[in-house]
């Protein structure tokens, strides 16, 4: 093999994305597709918080926050902690808090 061609093997390694990444980046852009789960993605950057909590700082109802907990939950970007009756969500992945924080970055440069 010449060197041109191992160049070129190597590129196509690195290119190639199996089906389930593929998969999971875009659920993942998905997730950060919508206004109200990058505003409770956000609120949850820094602190946890329960349903509640998120519900009354967003000024949405309960019932929607809920739904989009799960969602974010489901694709792991969420986790929670129970105390008593209660849920206390904070964000469960750094990476996807990362990607977030920069395209906030991009959108206030312009
Ligand atoms: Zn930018």
């Amino acid at each position: 093999m010449d060197n041109e061609s191992k160049e070129e093997k190597k590129t196509n390694e690195v290119e190639q994305l199996d089906e389930e990444t593929l998969f999971v980046v875009s659920q993942t852009f998905k997730a950060l597709s919508d206004p109200t789960r990058i505003r409770i993605l956000h609120l949850l950057c820094e602190q946890e918080m329960s349903v509640n909590q998120i519900a009354e700082t967003l000024e949405l109802r309960q019932s929607t926050v809920s739904h989009q907990l799960r969602f974010l939950k489901n694709l792991r970007l969420v986790k929670y902690r129970r105390a008593g009756t209660t849920l206390f969500y904070s964000n469960d992945d750094d990476h996807v808090i990362n990607v977030l924080q920069q395209t906030i970055n991009h959108a206030l440069h312009h």
